[in-house]
């Protein structure tokens, strides 16, 4: 069977910035029968994610994450028909998913590797599993449960930095969900900021790239910082420690301002912003979604349910991309250019 794949060309090294020549889009062929175990899926929808950045090092500086290898296709989140199957839990026609899909147009996989997913959950819209009703969801979901400390009438501000990105954009609401009184987000441009309190119920949102973030933080959050979700690190993470307050609580969710650099994750804070975090007893506490996945059932369940109830809003695509385009995808994420989770739609 005739098929198309992006492979993995380029080891990036640690220092630098994502390209196109990193990856090249090849024609190639799998076999047309698959073996006992297996299944032959059709890619609906590829992820394309912050955390790719480190499979294109040599070593990915975390042990649950491979790097790519040259020459051999790319993979991550990916949904999915079954067109043929050799194992007992798939069927033709059936919808699956898979954290380790590779970055092809057609593919046989184990079956050990993909879960089943139910369209009707989300009113049919399946590019959601990748998204608000997925791994992205439930990072935003079980980070706020198991390091936010958030408690209903506890009179909580919440801060989210990369709040317009897949994660940040349900953490903002998922806070307000679960009790917080006040949430702020900060993002990379007006048109951010502006759908954030206009769309997903922020109250407030600062432009980091405009303005001072300390400033602006300092008049939006009178009371100080009880939550910060922080998608970010860096300057802006530094900015907002300063202004918590006595035993808050930073969810470590990613670093996404320090990956296109030779720096251990996660990244040690400036000393002056080390001692205020150790003064006020601010918690920041690494959180990896996949030590969660005891919890994915029911968590699943409930985010499938805030969509269905039109509570938790799931932003679409400033721009679609498709297959061929996949590399640009995973480029201007890592810029950007999306708003919301960004997905690739590889057929329909
Ligand atoms: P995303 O936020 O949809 O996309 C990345 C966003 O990061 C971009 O849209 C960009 O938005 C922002 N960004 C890029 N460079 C930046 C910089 N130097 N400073 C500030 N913001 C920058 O991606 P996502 O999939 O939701 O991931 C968000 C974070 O969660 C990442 O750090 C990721 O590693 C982490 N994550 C963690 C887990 C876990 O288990 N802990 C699971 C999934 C994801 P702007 O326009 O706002 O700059």
């Amino acid at each position: 069977i005739l098929i198309y794949l992006f492979n993995f060309k380029i080891i990036l090294g640690k220092n630098g910035v994502p390209v196109a020549e990193n990856f090249q889009l090849e024609q190639s062929t799998i076999p047309d029968t698959v073996q006992e175990g297996q299944v032959r899926v059709r890619t609906l929808y590829l992820s394309v994610d912050p955390y790719m950045r480190c499979r294109m090092n040599e070593d990915t500086g975390s042990d649950y994450l491979l790097p790519w290898q040259l020459s051999e296709a790319a993979d991550g989140g990916g949904i999915g028909v079954v067109e043929e199957s050799k194992h007992n839990n798939f069927a033709k026609g059936d919808f699956v998913t898979s954290f380790s899909w590779p970055w092809q147009t057609v593919a046989i996989l184990d079956g050990s590797l993909l879960q089943k997913i139910v369209p009707q959950l989300v009113d049919g819209r399946l590019s959601f599993f990748l998204g608000a009703a997925g791994l992205t969801g439930l990072t935003a979901l079980l980070g706020i449960k198991e390091k936010g400390h958030v408690s209903a009438g506890a009179n909580q501000t919440m801060v989210v930095s990369g709040a317009a990105g897949a994660c940040g954009s349900l953490a903002g609401q998922i806070g307000r969900l679960e009790g917080c009184s006040r949430v702020v987000g900060i993002a990379g441009t007006d048109e951010k900021c502006s759908i954030l309190v206009s769309e997903m119920g922020f109250d407030a949102a600062i432009n980091y790239k405009k303005g001072n973030v300390a400033e602006q933080l300092h008049e939006l959050c009178p009371g100080g910082v009880d939550v910060y979700f922080d998608n970010v690190g860096g300057d802006i993470s530094d900015a907002v420690i300063n202004q918590m307050n006595q035993n808050s609580h930073i969810i470590l969710c990613g670093q996404i301002s320090q990956y296109n650099k030779d720096v251990p994750y996660p990244t040690p804070l400036p000393p002056e912003v080390e001692k205020i975090q150790k003064e006020r007893n601010i918690t920041r506490e690494r959180f990896l979604v996949l030590n969660y996945m005891d919890k994915q059932e029911a968590s699943v369940l409930q985010l499938c349910q805030w969509i269905r109830e039109g509570k938790l809003k799931h932003i679409y695509l400033a721009l679609i991309y498709f297959f061929i385009s996949l590399e640009a995808a995973f480029q201007s994420m890592m810029n950007g250019g999306n708003i919301g989770k960004q997905i690739v739609s590889v057929s329909k």
